[in-house]
């Protein structure tokens, strides 16, 4: 005898059926990525959340400037090594700029990210 299935009361399908149906629905090759099996989260109303990667690019060079990696010191000027000045902005980066008269340099600067997240294999 088979038993229908309470689908008021959450997720009722398997992890396996919510991971195709993601994959299916929402992947985009190179915008949003699944692993082979990603994780599953059972939610309160009838569904599930799937776990996802989607892909962000880095900001344009043409509008930052170049990008420079900022270390534990005082920044200095990629160019010519004087002390530079800069503004945070919101997305954690800084605008710096040289202040050598003579230079002027314009870059952006990141802060380096230890908690790198293996690459997604497709
Ligand atoms: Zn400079």
């Amino acid at each position: 005898m088979t038993t229908p299935i309470d689908t008021e009361g959450g997720s009722a399908m398997s992890d396996r059926w919510y991971q195709q149906q993601a994959k299916s629905i929402h992947g985009r090759d190179g915008a949003i990525e699944f692993d082979d099996v990603p994780l599953v989260s059972a939610g309160g109303d009838r569904g599930a959340y799937v776990q996802a990667w989607v892909w962000v690019d880095d900001p344009d060079p043409d509008d930052v400037g170049p990008i420079f990696i900022l270390g534990e010191e005082p920044t200095t000027c990629p160019q010519c090594g004087s002390r530079t000045d800069f503004d945070e902005n919101d997305d954690d980066t800084q605008s710096h700029r040289c202040l050598n008269r003579d230079c002027g340099f314009d870059f952006l600067g990141v802060f380096d990210d230890d908690d790198d997240a293996e690459p997604v294999a497709t």
